[in-house]
This record gives structure tokens, sequence and C-alpha cells, in this order.
């Protein structure tokens, strides 16, 4: 590593080793990196962190209120329950074994002992003994992965990078050489890579509008025993774990004495430290004894000096973990797999679709075996609703936790929104396997027939999805949702709520019924109405925007093409950002809409409305239509008809395909005098020009339709 060779000023005060200036700590980089890219997140998020301040605030008092009255577990909010956190260490180096286990243990030992406190406290400063404090969180090595098999808790990915920027998640990412997070609800990964720019970790914190890759990242040089001697004791990884759980560097990431890390009892201060101290260091901020905390966890200071969490941290990480992360609390990460002699397991389906567009239920399950025994033969049965059971013989042979997929037969679909069951009801013979528990599977299909003609959807009915509509929201989150309170007509709109959606990047659906356009379509049309607002003004360029897309599928959306792409200053139908929950006026409507044509004969398609979160304001759609057009095969036949005729007065000229040339309409009456004239100016042409003849005496006319190069008549007869 270089970082010891990085050229940087020097300390003098307090300092028994003079060091060279590194980068212990990228969390707060990379978060005012976020906060410049995104103005609407760094309010967002500074709010949510004022908030959460209050919070602990709160909680301190009680705290301080319960010890008074001397009551028991007055410095925990969870009393005497331990918080166990599973936790997975991705090795991710170009010689992962360079990072032995010992050295992970030895890492997690270290983490432990110091979240409760029961690191080498002897030279912590008598003036700062009585505020620290230990957290009641036991970080556990992971017993099983997120599949529920049996793993170490360590996982050794190869890489050819040598280096990874601290700016990026890259590290995280497979397709860059890094090794994927496991599900970050039921896990605290951490990264073990070489960081650039002697960045020796950072971490994510809660909330931060990244869900995907919370978690922590430290250099392998930052580990127990490694060759670097200011920071080879791991307490790299307790400081990013503070952050993990919320923790502000203790001067507050702001050089001066401003910045706050929001917790009451650690003293101001002015900047990071750095180096070896001993003694009472003052600064600017805080210029009185005991000083600043230089022994904080939370400070820059060398591994030997840093020794503990402060009584407010301690309640900050408690809530931290009780508002955003009690998930890992709940995770069965650390209990290890008990395997019994004979189990099978129906563990998921695959390639499930919810939405069919054939009344046909083809399913796929993997059989997986949970137990010791090989198992040859698995009797499966399966049906949806109240129909009759079908039943699927598998015989070949499943190792010890190995797996197979399974494809059921396909039995016909009802329709509606039905149920689906599948059972495991015997392997190897036996009916009562060793956990019945993990028998089953369930799940809904959705099957309606494709709408020969096109509707037109407003959402007033308080049914949604509507009958034979769907949406997909993949993460669970913000989705689609009927809003009353404001539409184009009616009262109620459909919407992606933005303004409470900070995940970027998430994707969500929302799709109409098939359309079957299959024989004797011409043309057809989606169109709809939209409103939208953005949080940033939409001239700002580079900010990531909320996108509507219109996507159609001809294979009942295993893939689609994209029709319609809009965002930022092309989606608005407000202008400005707005800075409040939007919810269009009856003016701030649009309609747009979409050419389906070139899907004509082309059999079902489903249209979908795709949505990508940018954590904007709120997009609104209302009156989706769509429509299809069905030439009259007489008009098809003659390129251009009149209709009704004979008429009693309104009639139509209409023409297929689109008229070129078209200069003029013009009718004449039995004398020969024009009594009506329809001008088109050059390239207007319409497919439907309307004459009112009520005014007109019985008889027949003659209308010229006038081409640049040829005149074509019809005899149209009033009644
Ligand atoms: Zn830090």
């Amino acid at each position: 590593m270089a970082l010891l060779a990085l050229p940087g000023p020097v300390f003098s005060q307090g300092s028994q080793r003079i060091p060279a200036r590194i980068n212990r700590c990228a969390a707060d980089t990379r978060l005012k990196a976020h906060f410049a890219k995104d103005e609407n997140f760094r309010r967002r998020f500074l709010s949510g962190r004022e908030a959460f301040r209050n919070k602990v605030e709160k909680v301190v008092r009680e705290r301080a209120s319960r010890a008074a009255a001397d009551r028991p577990s007055a410095d925990r909010l969870s009393g005497a329950a331990i918080y166990s956190i599973p936790v997975v260490f991705h090795i991710v180096l170009q010689n992962p074994a360079s990072v032995s286990d010992a050295t992970i243990m030895a890492q997690l030992d270290t983490l432990n002992k110091c979240f409760a406190g029961e690191n080498d406290q002897r030279n912590v400063l008598a003036g700062f003994k009585s505020r620290l404090a230990s957290t009641n969180f036991s970080f556990c090595l992971a017993q099983r992965g997120p599949d529920g098999l049996p793993a170490t808790g360590i996982v050794r990915k190869t890489t050819n990078i040598a280096q990874y920027e601290s700016g990026t998640n890259d590290m995280k990412d497979p397709s860059k050489g890094g090794s994927a997070a496991w599900d970050t609800d039921q896990y605290l990964n951490i990264w073990i890579t070489n960081l650039s720019n002697g960045i020796l970790g950072f971490s994510s914190f809660p909330d931060d509008g990244d869900p995907d890759n919370q978690g922590v990242v430290v250099d392998p040089d930052a580990m127990p025993g490694s060759t670097n001697p200011q920071y080879n004791e791991g307490k790299t990884l307790v400081h990013e774990c503070g952050h993990f759980f919320n923790l502000i560097h203790i001067w507050g990431d702001e050089d001066g004495c401003s910045g706050s890390d929001d917790v009451a009892d650690t003293p101001n201060q002015g900047a990071a430290t750095y180096g070896f101290r001993v003694g009472v260091v003052t600064d600017g901020c805080t210029t009185t004894a005991p000083g600043i905390m230089y022994q904080n966890f939370l400070d820059y200071t060398d591994d030997v000096d840093l020794l503990g969490f402060t009584s407010g941290q301690v309640a900050r990480m408690e809530l931290a973990l009780t508002q955003y992360r009690l998930s890992l609390t709940q995770s069965q990460g650390c209990a290890p797999v008990n395997l019994v002699p004979l189990d099978g397991e129906l563990y998921s389906f695959v390639g499930y679709s919810k939405r069919i567009c054939t009344p046909s239920i083809a399913l796929q399950v993997q059989l997986r075996n949970r137990g010791t025994q090989t198992i040859t033969a698995a009797v499966i049965r399966y049906k949806t609703e109240e129909e009759e059971w079908t039943t699927a013989d598998f015989t070949g042979s499943i190792p010890s936790l190995g797996s197979v997929v399974v494809s059921l037969p396909a039995i016909p679909a009802l329709q509606g929104i039905h149920p689906v069951y599948v059972e495991l009801v015997s392997v190897n013979g036996v009916t009562d396997d060793g956990d019945p528990a993990n028998n089953f599977l369930t799940s809904t299909v959705q099957y309606y027939p494709a709408l020969t003609t096109g509707f037109t959807e407003s959402f007033e009915d308080l049914l949604f999805p509507p009958v034979a509509w769907d949406t997909l929201n993949p993460d669970g989150r913000v989705g689609w949702e009927r809003f009353v309170g404001a539409g184009k007509t009616g009262f109620a709109s459909v919407r992606m709520h933005n303004f409470e959606y900070d995940r970027p990047g998430a994707v969500d659906w929302l799709r109409p019924p098939q359309l079957d356009l299959s024989s004797g379509i011409d043309s057809a049309f989606l169109s709809f109405q939209v409103a939208a607002a953005t949080y940033t003004d939409p001239v700002v360029s580079g900010n990531n925007w909320d996108t509507l897309e219109v996507v159609v599928s001809t294979d009942c959306g295993a893939t689609y093409t994209s029709l319609y792409k809009k965002w930022g200053a092309t989606l608005v139908t407000v202008a400005g950002g707005r800075q409040a929950d939007f919810v269009p006026a009856p003016g701030e409507w649009r309609k747009d809409s979409v050419d389906l044509t070139p899907y004509a004969g082309k059999g079902q398609i489903l249209v979908a409305f795709k949505h990508t979160a940018g954590f904007e304001n709120n997009v609104y759609l209302d009156d989706i239509q769509l429509r299809e057009v069905r030439v009259f095969p007489n008009l098809k036949a003659k390129g251009m008809l009149v209709y009704p005729n004979p008429t009693h007065g309104l009639t139509q000229v209409q023409f297929y395909p689109q008229p070129t040339g078209l200069k003029a309409l013009l009718l004449f009456n039995a004398q020969g005098a024009l009594v009506s004239r329809i001008s088109v100016a050059s390239g207007t042409a319409s497919n439907t020009y309307s004459f009112d003849l009520s005014r007109f005496s019985a008889g027949v006319y003659l209308l010229k339709a006038v081409f640049d190069d040829r005149v074509e008549v019809r005899k149209v007869v009033k009644q």
C-alpha cells in the first residue's frame, strides 16, 4: 500500500509519533458527493438526520430520568436483550487467501469487544471514563447463506482489480470483479478490499438512498495484524460500523467549531485528530481539560488510541438499529443448519410470472435436498383453486444439499386471479419426511383473455388495479397506486408517489389488459393524461430524474420494446421544481399518445407503463385509452368512401390510406354549382372530412376530391 508514503502535514501538539496524513475514512466524503449530485436528496437526508437527532435526545433524557429513579436497564434501549447481528465478510482481492480465517476471527473479536466495551480501556483519560458506554450488539459470523444453505460467513472472491475507488460500489458488483452483497436486510456485509488514495474504509449510512449497497468496506491494511503499525488493531471496522449505525465523525465533518456529530456528550472538536496522542489535548473549540475526545472510535487517531463510544453515541446506534436495521436482529443468518436424514424441500418457483396471457399454467419448481440421504424419487401434486390435484413423479438423484428444477405438466388456468398450490407428497417413497413444513409452495396466477376492442380507464372505481390490469413492484416499496383527489376526469387517477420514494433506479410497472391486434386492425393508439413535477428545477443538468416509459411486449412481458420515454423537462407539466408533495391542478395535465400501429396484425400485445424512480416528485396518469381502428373493407377496397350515403345531413369522406397530394374537396349540386368547399393545405391531409348537407335540397350531388395529379368523383344522395 502506498498510504504510508503519502505526503502531508505533520502534527506536533501532544503527538509522540509524527504520522503521514492518510485518508482514514471516506464515509462522509461519499455522502457529500451524493449531496452535490442530488440537492433533493441532501435536503431530505439532512432533515431526516435532524429528526433522528431529536429522537435520540429524547431517548437520552428518558434514560437519565430512569437512571435517576434507579430503575434497572437504565442505559439500554432493549434492557438486557442482546442484539445479534449476522455478518458476512467478502474478501475481494487478487489473492483472497492472503486474509486468513484467523485474521477475520481476530477482526470480529475486536469488533465485538469494542462494541461491548470489553476492549482494553486502561488508557482512557480520567475525564472521559464516565462518559463511555457499551452497546448490547453482538456480531456473529453467518452460519447460513441467503439461500438457507450452510455457509461459513466468509466469501473469498479473486478479482483482477488491484485497487477499488472508494467513491464507487464496484467491489460489491460481480460485473466489476466484486462480490455481490448478501441480502442487506438479513446480513451486515463487510467487504475487505484494497482501496485507492490511501483510504482505509467507508460505510453506508442508514436511509442513504442506496439500499442495495448497505455495508462496510475496509482495506486489508487496516485489519488486525497488518504490517501498518498505526492501523493494525482492527479499529477501522469498529469506526465504520459506527457509521453503519448512524454515527457521525466526532468533529462533525466540518473544519471549525460549527460542525456537530449530533451527540451531546462528545466535546466540540474542530477537525480530525491524526497520529498517536497522550494526555489532555485541546483545540480551538474545546480549550480546557479534559479536552477533545481523540480516544473516541469516531476520530482518526491511531488504532491504539481509539478506545470507546460515549453514552450518547450508544443511544444513537441503538436507535439506528431499532429504527433502520431491526431486520438484522431478526435474521436467521447465525442459526446453524441442522440436516435431518431425509428432507425434501420445495424451495421456490422458477421462472414464475404471476400474469399469464394464455389459459395454461406451466409451473417449474426447485426441489432441494435438505437431508443427508440422496433423494432418488419424489411425488409432487399441484392444482389451482378448487380444481382436482394433478400429480407429477420425479426420479433421478439429488445429493445432500443439491437441487433440481422440476417442470410440472401444464394445467388449465381459470379466468381471474387464483391461487396455485404445490405440495411435495413424498420423497423416496416416504410421505412424512424430516421437515414437513418445507413441503409446500403457494402463489397466485392472473389470467384474462386479451381484449378485442379498446377501452378507456379513468380509475374512478375503488378496485385497483382494475380488472385484468396488474402492477409490479419489485422492491415492495412505493409503487403505482390509485390516488383520490386529483384526476383529469373525475376525482381519481394513478400515481407514483416519488416525493416519498428515495430509491433511485427502482422500477415499477403498471400494465393494462392485453389487446388482441391479430386481425382486421388497421391502426392502434394508446393515449393518456399525464401530470408530473420535479423537485429539482428541470433545467438542472446531470440530475437523476423520475422517468416514464411506455413499452410494449408481444411475448406476455418476457421482453419489451420502448416506444415512449420522458423525464425531467420533457415529462413535467408544470414549470420549475416543486418542493412540496405535488398534486396536479386541473390545468396541469397533458395528453400524450403513442402509435401502436406497427403492432397491428401481430397478435396479442401487452402495453406497460414503466417507471424508473429518481426521487423527484410525483407522476400521475389518468384516462388511459387503448384504441384500435378498423377500416371498412369497402373503404380499403376503394381508397375513398362517402358515408353515410344516402344521407339526411352529415356525411363523412374517408380515405384509406392517409391521402397524399390532396388539395381540396368540392361539393357540386346537380346543376354543377359549387355548394361547399374544403381546402387542404399541403401536408395537412386527414383521413376524414365532414360535410353537412342538411340545409341543401334533396337530390344528387357530386363530390370531387382534387389531388395534385388527379380528381376522384363520388355521387352523394341527399334525402
Ligand atoms: Zn469515518
